[in-house]
């Protein structure tokens, strides 16, 4: 058995399909400080009556570069009135609870893909301004969709949330097994369940323009434990080996 821990956050090894090495996933959050840090690796041996080996080592967190922007949105999206916050906070809660749920076990196998025929936009990391006033990083990878483009499911996994959200609009979030999740924001419509398990490429909706836009995108985020990574670097990862 491996066990590991890194930044805080505990994270589980799996065997590659053909049982030739263990792997795992894990990554940094956009936020997360520079400097060093201990990744921590302890494997227990078979057949050495328990005896474990540290595999621990450092692990520098660089500094990276994003860009900085201005938008404008709808106030009611950056200064909600009481009866909307109320629903935002549920909704926080509710997400809180999808995300401590998910399962202990990959459900995802090899490659993840691209949710869209669309562009991609460098808009991972970026500092956002709305309307003078609400400072936010941009956690996620925007593709410029045309309203009605068919998302797809980026790997297999299961719907734990499928429903329309406030800041995210139509929105759904598939867990893809120890801590991995892929969440695809501001649909036009949504045609998967929540519980309902998909398979890479499924569709899952329509990219639109709900919730905080500026105009009709996808926006597709990829999210590990409590961290949200930039997508195009798992879209980068060559997993089709681990299969
Ligand atoms: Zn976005």
């Amino acid at each position: 058995m491996i066990e590991g821990e890194w930044l805080g956050q505990k994270f589980a090894f799996f065997w590659s399909q053909d049982q030739r090495a263990w792997y795992a996933l894990a990554g940094v959050d956009v936020e997360a400080p520079v400097g060093p840090s201990s990744l921590h690796i302890t494997a227990t041996l078979n057949g050495t009556g328990g005896g474990k080996v540290d595999l621990s080592r450092s692990i520098e967190i660089h500094e990276a570069y994003y860009n900085t922007g201005t938008l404008t949105v709808a106030p009611k999206f950056v200064a909600p009135d009481p009866k909307a916050l109320a629903r935002i906070k549920a909704e926080v809660e509710l997400k809180e609870k999808v995300f401590a749920a998910s399962a202990p076990q990959p459900l995802w196998s090899g490659d993840f893909r691209t949710p869209v025929h669309a562009a991609p936009t460098d808009s991972f990391g970026t500092r956002r301004t709305f309307n003078g006033q609400l400072a936010s990083v941009h956690k996620g990878m925007d593709f410029r969709a045309r309203p009605g483009t068919v998302v797809r499911a980026g790997n297999s996994g299961m719907v734990v949330l499928a429903r329309r959200l406030y800041y995210e609009g139509n929105c759904v979030v598939i867990d893809h097994g120890l801590g991995l999740y892929t969440l695809s924001m501001h649909l036009s419509r949504i045609d998967v369940r929540e519980g309902q398990r998909v398979t890479e490429g499924q569709r899952l909706g329509l990219s639109g323009a709900t919730g905080r836009v500026t105009g009709p995108h996808l926006h597709w985020a990829v999210r590990w434990q409590n961290a949200y990574l930039d997508p195009a670097k798992l879209l980068q990862l060559d997993l089709d080996g681990l299969r």
